[in-house]
C-alpha cells in the first residue's frame, strides 16, 4: 500500500490495461476504480490513457460499428471537456457610499464571471455589521433575490475564484470575514503569494490556527497580529511580510480599501456610480453597471472609501513593475481597459504583428473561437486575407458532461466547436489562436477543420511558446505538460498536424501592447521571474 492508500499493484494493473491494446467495455467508476491511488501515478496513466485513445481514434474502430472500442477507456468514464487554456485565479469588485451596494457588487462580479467560476462571494457592511454570503457555483447560482436583500448596506466587496492556492473548497471560498481586535473584516484578493507556504507555516509554529488552506489567509492573519493602532498601518504591516501578486480590497465596518502589490502583477481599476466609489479587477464590470472609469489603482497604491472620499496612500516603496502581460494576450474581457489599455486593441495588434512575422498564401483567417477572435481580426486587417467565422462554438457547454453509453471522447472538442464545413472544404485556412499550452485542444481542432476538407491548415499563435508555469495567480500546468518547454516549434507542429505554425516573438508582444520597457511580467515565455519564489510552490507546479 502506497502512501496515498492504493496499490502497487492496482497501479501496475493499470499500466497494463492500457498498454496491453485490448478492448474493454465502458463499465464501472473511475474514481472507484482508482481511489486511492496517488495523483502522480493518475497523471501518467491518463496522458498514456490519451495517447491510446487517439492512436484508437485514428484507427476509427468504433465508425465501423463494432461493439466498443478504446483500450483502457473503463478507466475515465466520465469526461472532462478538454480546456487547455490558462486560468485566472480571481475577480474582485467593491462599492463604497451606495444603498444599494450588494446589489451593485452583485451585478459587478457577473461581469467578472470569466475571472473564476468555482464559487462567489459578497461580504456587505451596514456600518454597524458585516454580513457574508459565498457558495461554491456561478455568481447566478450562488445569490437569490432574498440573500441580497440581507446582504443590506452602503458597503460591499465581492469575489469570484478559480483557484490557484488552496483546495477547491467552500472553505476557502472568498470573501474571508474574520473577527479580530481592530473589528470585523472582510478581505477579496486576486493574486497568489509566492512565500505564503514558508510563513503559514512560521505562523502555525506559533500557535495559529488556519480555517482555510488559501494563501490570502496569511494576510489577515499578520494585519490582526500587528501593533500598530491604525487600519492602513497594519495593513502597511501585514503586507511587508508577504511577497508576490495580490490586487486586494477589504471591507471594514465604514470602508473599503482597495490595495495592489507594488509590482502590479493582477490588474486593480476605480470607478465611479452617481457619487459612490466603485473598484473592480476589469473595467468591463463598471460598464454593466453605468459606472465611470476613473483611473488604475496604482502598483504600492492603497485606495481608502471612507465617509471622507477617496484617500491614496503609497503603502510601500515602489518596485519594477511586472504587469502579467497574459492579461492582454487571453484572460481579460476585450471589452475591458487594463493597465490603462484597451484589450480589443492589444489583441487585434498582436493578429496584425503576426501578420508580418507570419504571412502564408491563404483562402480564409478563421479564428478559434472566441480566444482568437480579435487576433485573427487583426491578421486579417494586416495580410488582406478574407476573415471568416469557419468553427463554431456553442456556449452552453459546461466543463465536463456524463458520457454516453458508448465512450466517444472525441465529443469533448466537438460539443464546443463544429466546422462550417461548406466554407472549409477545399480552402487553405489560417486558423488562429491565442496560446497553446499542452497541445491536445490544438491538435484536435486541426484534426476538425481537416475533416471539414480544408486543404491547408496554417496555425499561427498570438504570443509566444509557453514555457514556464505561472506563479502569480495563474492556474497553469505543470513545467512537464507545457508543449513548448519540452518541444521545439517544428516538433509542436508536427504533434498537432499543422501544415505550418508561427508564434508571435517576444518582441513584437510587447510592441503590441505599448513596447519594450512598459513594465511587463514576462516570465511564462521568457522563465525570468521578477520575485524569488519559493521551493513548495516550484515543487507543485513542476512536479515531475
Ligand atoms: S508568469 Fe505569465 S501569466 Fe504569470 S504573471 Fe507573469 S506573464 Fe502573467
Amino acid at each position: 500500500m502506497d502512501e496515498a492508500g492504493g496499490t502497487t499493484s492496482q497501479i501496475q494493473s493499470g499500466r497494463r490495461s492500457l498498454t496491453s491494446g485490448h478492448r474493454h467495455r465502458v463499465r464501472g467508476d473511475w474514481s472507484e476504480t482508482w481511489r486511492g491511488v496517488p495523483a502522480s501515478e493518475l497523471l501518467e496513466l491518463r496522458e498514456l490513457e490519451s495517447e491510446l485513445y487517439d492512436r484508437a481514434r485514428i484507427d476509427a474502430r468504433w465508425r465501423q460499428g463494432e461493439e466498443f472500442l478504446i483500450p483502457g477507456a473503463e478507466l475515465f468514464p466520465t469526461v472532462t471537456l478538454p480546456d487547455d487554456k490558462f486560468h485566472d485565479h480571481c475577480g474582485v469588485f467593491a462599492v463604497y457610499g451606495h444603498p444599494e451596494a450588494a446589489k451593485l457588487t452583485y451585478l459587478g462580479l457577473y461581469g467578472l464571471q470569466h475571472r473564476g467560476q468555482e464559487s462567489a462571494g459578497i461580504a456587505a457592511s451596514d456600518g454597524d455589521q458585516i454580513l457574508t454570503h459565498k457558495a461554491m457555483g456561478h455568481v447566478a447560482e450562488v445569490f437569490t433575490e432574498e440573500i441580497l436583500r440581507d446582504l443590506h448596506g452602503h458597503a460591499a466587496i465581492g469575489h469570484t475564484r478559480y483557484s490557484t492556492a488552496g483546495d477547491t473548497d467552500l472553505k476557502n471560498a472568498q470573501p474571508l470575514t474574520v473577527s479580530c481586535q481592530k473589528g470585523q473584516v472582510a478581505l477579496a484578493h486576486n493574486g497568489n503569494l509566492v512565500n505564503a507556504g514558508s510563513i503559514r507555516k512560521e505562523l502555525e509554529s506559533r500557535g495559529d490556527i488556519f480555517q482555510t488552506t488559501s494563501d490570502t489567509e496569511v494576510i489577515l492573519h499578520f494585519f490582526a497580529r500587528s501593533k500598530h493602532g491604525g487600519i492602513p498601518e497594519s495593513i502597511a504591516d501585514a503586507l511587508d511580510k508577504v511577497s508576490g501578486a495580490y490586487s486586494l480590497v477589504m471591507l471594514f465596518k465604514d470602508s473599503v480599501y482597495a490595495i495592489r502589490d507594488p509590482r502590479g502583477f493582477r490588474p486593480l481599476n476605480l470607478g465611479r456610480l452617481n457619487g459612490a466609489w466603485m473598484v473592480a479587477s476589469e473595467t468591463c464590470a463598471f460598464d454593466l453597471i453605468g459606472a465611470t472609469y476613473e483611473r488604475e489603482i496604482e502598483p504600492g497604491e492603497m485606495v481608502i472609501l471612507d465617509p471622507r472620499g477617496v484617500t491614496s496612500l503609497r503603502y510601500t516603496p515602489p518596485a519594477p513593475p511586472s504587469r502579467c502581460i497574459f492579461e492582454h494576450v487571453y484572460f481579460s474581457r476585450p471589452d475591458s481597459l487594463v493597465f490603462g489599455r484597451s484589450v480589443q486593441e492589444s489583441r487585434e495588434m498582436l493578429g496584425r504583428l503576426l501578420a508580418r512575422e507570419h504571412p502564408v498564401p491563404a483562402d480564409w483567417v478563421v479564428p478559434v473561437p472566441d480566444s482568437g477572435v480579435a487576433a485573427a481580426i487583426g491578421y486579417a486587417a494586416e495580410s488582406g486575407v478574407p476573415l471568416r467565422f469557419g468553427l463554431i462554438r456553442n456556449h452552453y457547454v459546461g466543463r465536463t458532461f456524463i458520457e454516453p453509453s458508448q465512450a466517444i471522447r472525441d465529443f469533448g472538442v466537438r460539443l464546443k466547436l463544429n466546422p462550417v464545413r461548406q466554407l472549409l472544404n477545399g480552402k487553405r485556412v489560417v486558423l488562429v489562436d491565442d496560446s497553446i499550452i499542452r497541445g491536445t485542444t490544438s491538435r484536435k481542432i486541426v484534426g476538425i477543420v481537416r475533416e471539414a476538407g480544408a486543404r491547408e491548415v496554417h496555425l499561427r499563435v498570438s504570443c509566444p511558446p509557453t514555457v514556464s508555469p505561472c506563479y502569480y495567480g495563474i492556474d497553469t500546468p505543470t513545467r512537464k505538460e507545457l508543449i513548448a518547454a519540452n518541444h521545439s516549434v517544428e516538433d509542436i507542429r508536427q504533434y498537432i498536424g499543422a501544415d505550418s505554425l508561427g508564434y508571435l516573438s517576444l518582441e513584437a508582444l510587447q510592441e503590441a501592447v505599448g513596447g519594450p520597457g512598459r513594465g511587463y511580467c514576462l516570465a511564462c515565455y521568457t522563465a525570468n521571474y521578477p520575485t524569488t519564489v519559493q521551493e513548495p510552490l516550484i515543487a507543485l507546479r513542476n512536479r515531475e
